[in-house]
């Protein structure tokens, strides 16, 4: 079913017949006015007194528009038409061929009660709050924790490894049902793989970095950009539930939720998560490749010294190399055109057919790249995917500082 709302531009008085496509029980509107420019931006929703707050419009009572934008939580919209041009009758639901979507569905409801949850676990872990965090993984009436509870049953969460591996269960499962596309599986037995084969290097890297506050450090920023992309999330259900681009129609439909400038912030906080704390994957391909996490290309090194002396954007193009093991979907993902263009401000927006441009002007030449809202949106998803990959990887090596190294009080399974 759709129904429709008439708004219009407080600045340049332009009417926009928003056809609602009534789905989950809020959506988010993100339009750049096509005539003034102005980025109206806010939600619809079930809720007969607040149904619509759109920030730069305001909702009128007409019947005749000079816009339509189609508006859908779930699906693919039309991109903003003439009213005279809007001639398809069939609805985003009807035409987009999906129907269900539990996983992302449950995502959403959990982010909704549990905005912060990773913040929230993440403050726990420690001495001092042990008490509580076990209180809260045994909590029956978390119904998302009960999602996980076979698994956490298992650990008697009486020190601080068995509340980090559970607490990690249930914040991994979670992430997981976002649909987000990390490679978690590959990358523990990765992990376990060079674990056995090389023992005392994966043993010494992950003291190193223990030592050198990187676990704390990785685990409290991941929390924050976590509240990001769930702050973002509601905007992201379309593309997530969108199986294959390559089978749209890009020219023709594009999305209703997002705007560029959320999707460069975010893009700009994972490029640069990933440049900070690049130092894992560098050790973790050191050490597969060549014996030691200090033994580069080009001989053996102060890991730590090298990779800081490089800035955080530069690290990624110096250090990862496409042809290595733990580089895997890094290389591919991280575009550095987009960062560049983002950095420099040279990022144009087509309103009418949803393409960004990203220009990066070099010294003797120019290199564009033009992407369609949709694809970036997805690029976007794709690069938090690898934030998710990280923070796995420093998990593996934590526990295996705290377990192997440390030989801390291990509950589980015992
Ligand atoms: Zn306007």
């Amino acid at each position: 079913m759709v129904t429709n709302f008439f708004i219009q531009c407080n600045c340049c008085k332009l009417v926009y017949r928003l056809r609602w496509q009534i789905g989950y029980e809020k959506a988010t509107v993100q339009i750049r006015c096509p005539k003034c420019n102005s980025r109206l931006h806010g939600y619809l929703s079930t809720n007969g007194s607040s149904a619509i707050n759109i920030h730069g419009a305001k909702e009128i009572s007409c019947d005749n528009a000079d816009y339509v934008q189609e508006v859908s939580t779930e699906f693919l919209t039309h991109k903003i038409k003439a009213e005279a041009e809007f001639t398809d009758f069939i609805t985003p639901f009807i035409r987009s061929n999906i129907y269900d979507h539990p996983n992302i569905m449950e995502y959403l409801h959990f982010i909704e009660e549990h905005p912060n949850e990773v913040e929230v676990i993440n403050d726990l872990l420690n001495e001092k709050s042990s008490k509580y965090l076990k209180e809260k993984l045994r909590d029956n009436n978390n119904v998302y924790i009960n999602i996980c509870k076979r698994a956490i049953k298992k650990y008697r969460l009486n020190s601080q490894v068995d509340l980090l591996m559970a607490s990690h269960q249930y914040l991994m499962t979670m992430l997981l049902r976002s649909g987000i596309d990390a490679s978690v599986t590959s990358i523990m037995n990765d992990i376990n793989d060079l674990r056995i084969k090389f023992f005392e290097q994966v043993k010494e890297f992950s003291k190193l970095l223990d030592n050198k506050g990187y676990y704390s450090l990785l685990n409290s920023k991941f929390s924050k950009l976590t509240n990001i992309y769930n702050s973002n999330y509601l905007s992201f259900v379309s593309t997530l539930i969108t199986n294959d681009i390559s089978k749209i129609d890009l020219d023709e439909f594009g999305l209703s939720s997002v705007d560029y400038e959320d999707l460069l912030e975010l893009y700009r906080k994972c490029y640069e998560f990933i440049g900070e704390f690049i130092i894992y994957i560098v050790g973790l391909n050191n050490i597969y490749e060549r014996g030691g996490y200090n033994v580069f290309k080009k001989g053996t090194a102060d890991i730590e010294e090298k990779v800081n002396k490089e800035d955080k954007y530069n690290r990624i193009q110096s250090f990862v190399k496409k042809d290595e093991r733990f580089s895997n979907g890094f290389c591919e993902t991280l575009n550095k055109i987009i960062r560049n263009a983002d950095a420099h401000f040279d990022v144009q927006y087509d309103v009418f057919n949803q393409v960004i441009t990203f220009t990066n002007k070099g010294k003797n030449n120019t290199d564009e790249e033009k992407l369609y809202l949709l694809e970036f949106t997805n690029e976007t998803i794709k690069i938090f995917g690898l934030c998710v990959v990280l923070w796995e990887i420093a998990y593996q090596l934590q526990k295996t500082r705290l377990i192997l190294d440390l030989r801390q009080d291990w509950n589980y399974g015992k």
